[in-house]
């Protein structure tokens, strides 16, 4: 049975790289039959912020991605908040001193700082590791009864890993493949505080061996840990059922250098998260893909081939899709960069994939909100029309407003081109034509374009360029003819006669 897990520290709000971890977990997850958990690693407390477990939750269920254990659901495997397990770290920091993997440490945090100072003034860097532990105040260099006096008389300190001297510890990667690193240049990492709170690093161990993870799909970020938590599963005699791992290539700024910030996303016009956030301590409001209109088929398509293909061109895929074709063999090694183009292609796909319902619904409430009613069949019949012009919802008031109501001002530079003085006389023209033929698209077309403007050697662009901005105020829109249709015919010649007069008055 595979079972993943997405654990995210409520530090503030999910970046999309995260958004992205995630979805590769749950893809893994559906594809393989298997489980995803959701948990909170919530032990820095220095770092909590209020509300970002909620947002983690609410951005994620918006975007589909679904969890079946978690803080949010319960599950067997609970409590699932990192918190909230507090009680059941302290035996394994005990196990692992027990057992010579892990030792006390009491150097306070200025001893520390000292010994950082001494190594640069040497021009090297200060690492807690085998090489240095000896000169440090720890259960090692002191005893271990000094140091038991110490603890009982309520000295502070922590639980540090003791890393084995000069061994080549190797990471079985799902898509790097082996990685090897000597354990000479790892530091021996905290573990557990005299508070009684766990690090990360072995509560991530702990928790994945005691809900029985058996893939572990995270950031490149994590892979320089994965060492220590390879080295951990050895420690507790869990080596059999370590999860097998696979760290995530990083998504990159649009330019390709360096990790995608948030600060990007502001520099360039695009959000980084996939809700708005307000945070609770600045006030400052970061954007959200959920806020600007993207629909959140468009951000999962998007997200899942930064970092992976399926090997073909295909590009549109389906959450089903995704959970057939997902293969983590495929992840890319490198870096994924940003692309605010193609993500606005997606949005742009996805969003003519709406039914002409569905976008009247989102015209509908837009003109609920100027106040402005109208029938609902023709809300559809203009939903139909205009959709493939659309990408954010936000632009169907700008793109149909003419629709729903006349111009009351005509584009000035369209009009210095193309409303000659003799405009008025062929506008007077058109009204006739309305007045006179079938109101239907071809008998329009013949009386107006043929037996008029062509009969007379006139200039099609001009005067039906003229007509668009009598109707619509400008001359961008869809066909003319069928605008006129859809306007229908006294509203239409309501507009000319009202352009004529404006017009050559201001002439
Ligand atoms: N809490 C870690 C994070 O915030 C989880 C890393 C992991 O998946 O092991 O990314």
């Amino acid at each position: 049975m595979v079972r993943v897990r997405f654990a995210p520290s409520p530090t503030g709000p999910l970046h999309i790289g995260g958004v992205r971890t995630a979805l590769y977990n749950y893809l893994f997850a559906r594809q393989n039959g298997g489980q995803m958990i959701l948990r909170i690693e919530d032990t820095d407390q220095g770092r909590f912020v209020p509300g970002a477990e909620q947002y983690i939750i609410e951005a994620l269920d918006w975007l589909g991605i679904k969890f079946d254990e978690g803080v949010h659901l319960g599950g067997p495997y609970g409590p699932y908040r990192q918190s909230d397990r507090k009680p059941m770290y302290r035996q394994y920091a005990d196990q692992l001193i027990r057992d010579g993997w892990a030792y006390y440490a009491f150097d306070k945090p200025e001893a520390l700082e000292a010994k950082r100072k001494e190594f640069e003034a040497q021009k090297k860097t200060f690492q807690y590791d085998c090489n240095t532990r000896g000169e440090m105040e720890n259960s090692l260099s002191l005893g271990m009864e000094e140091a038991q006096r110490r603890i009982d008389a309520g000295e502070p300190y922590v639980v540090r890993f003791k890393f084995p001297d000069n061994i080549d510890i190797t990471v079985h990667d799902m898509i790097r493949g082996d990685v090897t690193m000597n354990s000479r240049l790892l530091d021996d990492k905290v573990l557990f505080k005299s508070d009684g709170m766990p690090t990360y690093h072995l509560a991530n161990i702990v928790d994945d061996h005691t809900m029985e993870i058996t893939h572990v799909i995270r950031g490149e970020e994590w892979l320089p840990s994965a060492p220590l938590h390879v080295m951990l599963y050895k420690a507790f005699g869990w080596e059999d059922t370590m999860p097998r791992f696979a760290h995530l290539p990083l998504l990159l700024k649009p330019e390709g250098n360096g990790k995608l910030s948030k600060r990007d996303g502001d520099r360039l016009g695009f959000p980084v998260f996939p809700l708005e956030w307000h945070d609770p301590k600045s006030g400052e409001v970061s954007s959200g893909y959920r806020e600007q209109g993207y629909l959140p088929q468009a951000v999962v398509n998007m997200l899942a081939l930064m970092g992976w293909n399926p090997g073909t061109e295909q590009e549109i895929m389906s959450m089903e899709e995704l959970i057939k074709l997902f293969n983590v063999e495929h992840i890319s090694k490198n870096g994924a960069k940003f692309n605010l183009d193609k993500a606005k292609w997606f949005q742009h796909e996805y969003f003519q994939k709406l039914s002409d319902e569905q976008v009247a619904d989102l015209l509908e409430a837009q003109l609920k909100e100027r106040g402005i009613e109208a029938d609902r069949n023709y809300i559809v019949k203009v939903a139909g029309m205009m959709k493939e012009r659309i990408t954010f919802p936000s632009e169907l008031w700008d793109t149909c407003c003419y629709f729903f109501e006349a111009p009351t001002e005509y584009n000035e530079k369209d009009v210095a081109k193309r409303w000659t003085p003799d405009m008025h006389i062929h506008m007077a023209k058109v009204i006739e034509i309305l007045n006179t033929v079938p109101f239907e698209h071809d008998a329009i077309h013949k009386a107006l374009l043929d037996d008029y403007i062509a009969a007379n050697g006139l200039n099609t662009g001009k005067v039906m360029n003229s007509l668009r901005i009598a109707v619509v105020g400008r001359t961008v829109g869809p066909d003319m003819i069928t605008l006129v249709l859809t306007i229908g015919k006294e509203e239409t010649i309501r507009r000319i006669e009202k352009a004529i007069e404006k017009l050559k008055i201001e002439q």
